[in-house]
């Protein structure tokens, strides 16, 4: 058995980013931009009122009151969207709406709740304003010139929105990687109804998921059954067409299996086949198919999951060019502690991690921590990550991967 450090450092040292493009704005979601991204246009455009109201001159209102109202003649209505071609003189004001311009002459907007209709187009102001009062500055969002963003920021949905209002319609970022996905085992079927001895493929549409989770494109070259001829045909069209793949079965000790052969073959006899000290997913391999990272996850569901989120999750991050490629690991106090028995292996056991009353995070264990139990890791949304030795004692704190949001 390997460290599970040593597996990881051996793997990620393999790691190549991908290459940069440009892709419409549209597609970017999820990827990691390339180049810090210069703003060619101020947001707001131009300086515009923040309220529904009434755009004066301060100077006329400055001795406004509840009691002692000022009166303005109101010249026009303006929305958003609309130029005025009339400016507010002494004494005057012009109804705008929200994101409205604001209008030659006026310093200020007085919102309408301030105000009240008087006779024959007047508006009473029971408030005084100062000047810039409820006005955006124009560039005050972005100025046009800054650097909005630097070189490897996620394009979230904000992030996204925020270019998005600088008119940017090409964003230059590290493509986006096509991972392959491959299940093998003669037992996998999608037959109706499921014949004796045979099972379900639930690895691939999980790992799919998973990587169309973290922004990458899953290619699904289907349960491949333990055939050399298949297997081989398919290990190296997957190779080709992917930059990545993540292959399922096969890979541990003891397997009358093919699929250890064909890799040994297409990779020239570089796949490391290893045995890690952690559980589940002890078994893994790695090697490169040219220049192909593959990722030879264990069959059992479980173990598949963990080991893709040790390796094969943050190596594609790597490709992204995330520079935080890696789940969230802090700290949550388990009541009721967990008992283990010492094995030389760190175990990952699955967990639901959940803020109590006083905001502290607590950590249960799941029932049925076997590696054959997906549902229970279903159920789940932490791995709690308990070291060799005999466990963490009652009120104890463990360290947490959290796989999604804290309940
Ligand atoms: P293997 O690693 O190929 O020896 O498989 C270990 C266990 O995982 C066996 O019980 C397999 O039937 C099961 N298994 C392998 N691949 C899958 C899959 N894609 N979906 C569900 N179970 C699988
Ligand atoms: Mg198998």
């Amino acid at each position: 058995m390997i460290p599970l450090e040593e597996a990881q450092a051996h793997v990620f040292a393999q790691i190549t980013q991908l290459d940069v493009t440009s892709v419409e704005l549209s597609e970017a979601r999820s990827l990691f931009t390339a180049v810090p991204l210069k703003a060619s246009a101020s947001v707001p455009p131009f300086d515009n009122t923040a309220v529904d109201g009434y755009a004066v001159r301060s100077a006329d209102l400055r001795r406004a009151s509840l009691e002692n109202p000022v009166v303005l003649h109101i010249l026009g209505t303006l929305a958003a969207g609309e130029l005025s071609d009339e400016s507010v003189e002494p004494n005057t004001a012009i109804r705008i709406m929200t994101g409205a311009p604001i209008p030659m002459g006026a310093d200020s907007v007085i919102m309408v709740e301030d105000t009240s209709r008087g006779p024959n187009d007047t508006v009473l102001a029971f408030k005084s304003t100062t000047a810039g009062a409820n006005i955006r500055k124009a560039g005050s969002d972005i100025e046009s010139g800054d650097v909005v963003f630097s070189s490897y920021t996620e394009i979230t949905p904000a992030v996204l929105g925020s270019l998005a209002s600088i008119g940017l319609k090409m964003v230059p970022v590290i493509r986006r990687p096509r991972v392959a996905v491959i299940s093998t085992g003669s037992e996998l079927t999608d037959e109706v109804p499921l014949p004796l001895g045979k099972i379900r493929d639930s690895n691939r549409p999980s790992l799919m998921a998973a990587i169309i989770e973290m922004g990458a494109e899953p290619v699904d070259y289907g349960p491949i059954p333990d055939d050399y001829e298949i297997l081989k045909e398919v290990f190296v069209r997957a190779s080709k067409e992917c930059d990545a793949v993540v292959t399922s079965g096969g890979v541990s000790v003891g397997d009358f299996d093919y699929s250890k052969k064909v890799l040994e073959e297409i990779s020239s006899n570089q796949m490391r086949w290893m045995q890690i000290s952690i559980k589940p997913a002890k078994p893994f391999a790695f090697g490169m198919i040219g220049s192909k990272a593959l990722f030879g996850l264990p069959g059992n569901p479980v173990s598949a999951l963990v080991s893709f989120e040790l390796f094969a999750r943050p190596s594609i991050a790597m490709m992204m060019g995330n520079p935080n490629p890696f789940r969230t690991v802090t700290k949550a106090s388990v009541e009721a502690g967990i008992k283990r028995s010492p094995d030389g292996k760190i175990h990952f056991l699955r967990s639901t991690v959940k803020f109590d009353q006083n905001g502290k995070l607590q950590c249960q264990l799941n029932d049925g921590q076997s590696s054959h139990m997906l549902n229970s890791l279903a159920h789940s949304n932490a791995l709690a990550v308990v070291p060799d030795g005999t466990g963490i004692d009652k009120k104890g704190l463990v360290e947490v991967m959290l796989l999604s949001r804290v309940l």
